[in-house]
């Protein structure tokens, strides 16, 4: 799931500074769960911005917003709505504040801080658990990412920093390199430690990446 945070209210208002018609828009998944984008916030946000004398157009909770062809049918559906906001809120992820952008050829002001590919552990609470590197070696980490774990993103053991099972870099975290080494003792499989991994292939991450699903599946 995304995870999002929303933007501090006086930020938003600046955005908006010079705007006078909004047309809000939520996002019925990653955004809703994050509370960042669903109903009650889209509704929330609309009062938020009238009573700061903006006028709202439309406030709607779109589904998948990250979503092209989905957004290129709600656009054509709000068509009227549209042409009558001089931007979109989006309160969703950066991943749907351009897309829709791309499919209305509007101008967006993002409402959310996108912040993490997040595991959800309970009901508001998310984890990094994976830095999306396109390289995964988790079968000798133990199912721990390095990447994600270590703020250092060390691939061969940890750093001499730890203390008292905490990160040198912060005390507020787990050393992720204990982690993985707990998990691998606990499997009995710390020999997969003294196993030297290459250096990251970072050439697997070079931004902006695309993916065909069927082109990947015909040279496997
Ligand atoms: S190694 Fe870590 S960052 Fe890379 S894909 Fe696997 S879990 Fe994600
Ligand atoms: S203390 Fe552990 S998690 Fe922190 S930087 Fe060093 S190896 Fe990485």
């Amino acid at each position: 799931m995304i995870i999002t945070k929303q933007k501090k209210a006086e930020d938003i208002m600046k955005c908006l500074e010079k705007v006078e018609r909004v047309f809000i828009i939520g996002c019925t998944q990653c955004a809703t769960v994050c509370k960042t984008g669903g109903e009650d916030e889209v509704r929330k946000m609309k009062d938020f911005l009238e009573a700061n004398g903006k006028k709202v157009a439309a406030a709607e909770v779109w589904d998948t917003p990250c979503n092209l062809l989905e957004v290129r049918k709600r656009a054509r559906d709000s068509k009227d709505e549209l042409s009558g906001s001089q931007v979109l809120l989006l309160m969703s992820c950066g991943d749907g504040a351009h897309t829709v952008s791309l499919g209305t050829g509007m101008s967006v002001v993002p409402a959310n801080d996108t912040l993490f590919l997040g595991q959800s552990e309970r009901a508001g609470k998310f984890n990094e658990v994976c830095a999306l590197c396109g390289d995964c070696t988790l079968f000798v980490t133990g199912g721990y990412c390095p990447n994600a774990l270590c703020p250092k993103g060390l691939q061969n053991g940890p750093c001499g920093g730890v203390k008292d099972g905490k990160c040198e870099v912060s005390p507020e975290i787990d050393c992720g390199w204990l982690l993985i080494y707990n998990r691998l003792r606990d499997t009995g499989n710390l020999d997969k430690m003294k196993k030297v991994l290459p250096p990251k292939d970072h050439s697997k991450s070079v931004r902006p990446r695309k993916i065909t699903v069927d082109a990947v599946r015909k040279r496997q």
